[in-house]
């Protein structure tokens, strides 16, 4: 028997696992000979009362065995010898794209105009240090594009994204935290992203997908209105059933040749934001009430929208510090 149920307890029962299966125990009568597994499927944390509290949507399995998530990496096979799709840029888009072709039986090539994760790194360094900018390497371009650097919160206010699940799935399968699948507010974190999309790209190479660094796509091959491939630092032209293009915002010179070659571009309205630190004592008093706060809590966060003359401006990602 599978029985869903809905908790509401103090953190340092919800946080806590052996008193949290004594809770589930009782809830669910569950008799000394009966076996039981719980699966948590939501957790969020309410703040709003004086004293927090934490909730929880759990699957109980009486005398049942609880079946495995099924892994989606097993669905994929090798696709070295299929039709082939360039996909331009190595940043979520491109990386999300390539998985989902080799799922769908075709090859991905992929061509970035920045590094690897390593070596990307020390162009970091010589910015931090130096001020020195590779205008091919640096916080927007190379593997992982402007999201390796984007501390990786997870959640969207849209709710038209396609299977978030199935894409928090995956990010679980190659390193993250198994919490992003229940948590409200999922965080992959700055230091485990770089493991994360090192281990996306090992994923595509394993399947028999490309991964070309040092590439930029410098023009594409049209004949008759139809895209027949691209060239790369000026000089090689690769081939392809399709090109996906997915450079981001930040690739200009990919703007002007889409406006050179007369395609279709629509622009979109962008926010412009600030950076606003406040010590994390202060935010956890607002929220939790509590100073210092209870070792149960997880550093805390908040989120605000507002109308101003006809503009939303809203908080766009809060980075509490543990
Ligand atoms: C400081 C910061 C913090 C952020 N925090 C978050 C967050 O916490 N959560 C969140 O969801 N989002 C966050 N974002 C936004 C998020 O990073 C972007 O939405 C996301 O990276 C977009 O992914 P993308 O793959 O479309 O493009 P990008 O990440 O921009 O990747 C584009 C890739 O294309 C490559 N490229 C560009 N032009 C060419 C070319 N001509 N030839 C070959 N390759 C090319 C680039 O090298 C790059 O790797 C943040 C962004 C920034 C800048």
């Amino acid at each position: 028997m599978v029985k869903r149920i809905e908790l509401t307890l103090l953190p340092e029962d919800a946080f806590d696992d052996k008193k949290l299966s004594e809770i589930v125990e009782l809830e669910c009568d569950v008799n000394e000979s009966d076996r039981y597994d719980f699966k948590l499927t939501k957790r969020s944390i309410d703040a709003r009362s004086r004293t927090p509290v934490v909730n929880l949507l759990l699957d109980v399995y009486i005398n049942e065995t609880p079946s495995p998530e099924p892994v989606i990496k097993d669905n994929y096979k090798n696709v070295s010898d299929k039709k082939k799709v360039i996909i331009v840029g190595a940043g979520p888009a491109g990386y999300f794209a390539a998985l989902e072709l080799i799922e769908n039986g075709i090859m991905p090539v992929i061509f970035d105009r920045g590094k690897d994760i390593r070596s990307r790194r020390k162009d970091l360094r010589e910015i931090q240090q130096f001020s020195n900018v590779n205008p091919n390497s640096n916080y927007c371009f190379g593997e992982g594009g402007a999201g390796t650097y984007s501390d990786g919160k997870l959640y969207t206010r849209s709710h038209k994204r396609g299977d978030i699940y199935k894409a928090l799935r995956i990010l679980v399968e190659h390193g993250a935290d198994p919490d992003i699948l229940v948590d409200t507010h999922p965080h992959i974190g700055s230091n485990r992203l770089p493991g994360v999309v090192q281990n996306l790209r090992e994923t595509i190479l394993h399947y028999g997908g490309e991964v070309n660094f040092n590439s930029t796509v410098t023009d594409l091959i049209i004949k008759d209105d139809v895209i027949l491939g691209v060239t790369v630092n000026d000089k090689d032209e690769y081939l392809a059933d399709a090109v996906i293009l997915a450079t981001g915002h930040s690739a200009r010179d990919i703007f002007y040749l889409l406006k050179k070659k007369n395609i279709y571009l629509e622009s979109k309205p962008f926010a412009v934001g600030v950076r606003i630190e406040h010590p994390q004592a202060l935010i956890d008093e607002i929220q939790y009430k509590q100073n210092p706060r209870s070792e149960f809590l997880p550093a805390s966060s908040y989120k605000l929208t507002a109308q101003v003359n006809g503009k939303g401006v809203f908080s766009f990602a809060c980075v509490p510090e543990d």
